[in-house]
């Protein structure tokens, strides 16, 4: 798979969020952050901060971060407390109503919420409390958090803590959130850690993001991250922590490492490059061929490539060079357009692989039209052969926690056997990277890895089939 540009990414990510508290200007902070998460959502993004009057303002709309926001629009966003998210749309799909953060008015008093991940049980939540009552105001499943929190805090007068830590009790799958009220940040993670979230210092303040690459982007000095099932609040009195669930496990999403993340992220204690690196280095282990250059798909597969060809003492080559000034709103070259030859993201470098016995790095295979249309273009410049070699297992089944791994029928490797696979991608070899290597490379006994394996973390709530008919995943 490639992220040749960001409209043709085979997979997405569902959100990115970042937060700061006790740092003058937090929303211009937060504008940076989210410019940082910008790859883990591109459809829009928005931030909401508290005045010194304690009123929550919001600027959102759709589009990069550097399209929603500028300036002006920043300095009416005052205060030294905000929140922000970038959105990719699964569940729920896109509209300016379902761009976060959700900002909620109510008697218990105003607060915003951004969420990354999925829940598995939103259709059941969503109409439990339509039945009570609820109105939403998007389909994202991110506001049914919102709704039971309010719920909790009116239906039985518990203070706000109390009410997230029963809303967080009735949700299952996947989120890292933050809440903010006009005096504090909840920042909470799924009792599973399927997404990631980190806490970080600046200056007095502290702020919080779903990547650490975005700490360094302002400055900020990783402090650690939030562990599965915990709830952070952070208010004038610092730092506190408590449990919402004694259940507890670290089946970090692979996904996060293999493809998302950017590579200056440390997930869970490991570095995103040193993982794609140590997953080339095995997958060379596992699977070693007869190779002239080592060649990666443009960006994510770079790391991978390094390590396969440092094992192999294969030279690493740039046969790939992608096109970095393809923006969203670019003309994609029409069919008759490809056919005289046209090609906009990606290009193989024909004086590199030509005459070359090429090993190609990609980092997954999710419907393959790309992998495909890689080794065509290899080829036509002249590669003799070109081994495929891929830095993760094969996709097989949908993934139910916010990326959109769609249905079976999408997924190349569901349906053929691993010489069908090859012939489809008309490589010369083709072989995929083992679940234990993928443990080995970030030295971690646990991950989810259900979309190879469609062995899930958290019970379902709907058949496979079901989710599969409604086209919903
Ligand atoms: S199913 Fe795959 S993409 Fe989804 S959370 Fe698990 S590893 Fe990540």
């Amino acid at each position: 798979m490639t992220d040749m540009n960001m409209t043709d990414r085979e997979l997405h990510e569902e959100c990115g969020v970042f937060g700061v508290w006790g740092v003058p200007d937090a929303a211009s902070l937060t504008y940076y952050g989210l410019h940082a998460l910008q790859h883990r959502g591109q459809e829009g993004c928005g931030i909401v901060a508290v005045n010194e009057d304690g009123i929550l303002k919001r600027v959102k709309g759709e589009g990069l971060v550097t399209e929603v926001f500028n300036e002006a629009k920043i300095s009416t966003l005052k205060g030294s407390m905000s929140i922000g998210h970038v959105r990719y749309s699964t569940t729920g799909g896109g509209g300016i109503e379902n761009v976060q953060p959700f900002l909620f008015h109510h008697n218990t008093g105003d607060f915003a919420l951004a969420h990354n991940g999925n829940l598995v049980n939103s259709a059941q939540l969503r109409k439990y409390l339509e039945d009570r009552g609820s109105l939403f105001q998007s389909s994202s499943d991110s506001e049914i958090l919102a709704h039971l929190i309010k719920k909790e805090a009116v239906d039985r007068k518990k203070p706000r803590i109390f009410a997230i830590v029963e809303a967080l009790n009735m949700i299952e799958g996947a989120f890292a959130f933050l809440i903010m009220t006009k005096h504090r940040i909840y920042a909470c993670r799924d009792k599973y850690g399927l997404r990631p979230l980190s806490i970080g210092k600046l200056g007095d303040g502290y702020v919080l993001s779903s990547e650490t690459c975005a700490f360094d982007t302002i400055g900020a000095e990783f402090l650690r991250d939030i562990e599965p099932g915990e709830i952070v609040t952070i208010d004038r009195h610092g730092i506190r922590s408590r449990r919402y669930s004694e259940y507890q496990r670290h089946a970090m999403c692979a996904m996060e490492y293999i493809y998302f993340a950017r590579p200056d992220s440390d997930i869970e204690g490991c570095n995103v490059h040193s993982f794609r690196k140590e997953t080339g280095r095995l997958l060379f282990e596992e699977s070693p061929v007869d190779a002239d250059i080592v060649v990666g798909v443009p960006d994510s597969s770079l790391s991978a490539a390094m390590g396969y060809s440092e094992a192999s003492g294969l030279p690493y080559e740039m046969g790939l060079i992608k096109n970095k000034y393809i923006g969203r709103t670019f003309i994609q070259p029409s069919q008759a357009m490809r056919e005289k030859g046209v090609r906009m993201k990606l290009s193989a470098v024909k004086t590199i692989v030509k005459d070359k016995r090429v090993v190609l790095i990609d980092d997954s295979v999710v419907r393959g039209t790309t992998s495909r249309r890689i080794v065509r273009m290899l080829k036509e410049a002249g590669a003799k052969e070109v081994h495929v070699r891929i830095a993760s297992p094969q996709i097989k089944a949908p993934c139910f926690y916010g990326v959109d791994i769609s249905t079976y029928d999408e997924l190349l490797c569901a349906h053929k056997t691993l010489d069908e696979v090859r012939e489809y991608l008309a490589a010369d070899s083709i072989a995929f990277l083992s679940d234990k290597a993928l443990f080995a490379a970030g030295n971690r006994c646990e991950l989810c890895l259900a979309c190879f394996s469609g062995h899930y973390p958290t019970e379902l709530y709907q058949s496979l089939e079901e989710a599969n008919r409604d086209g919903k995943f």
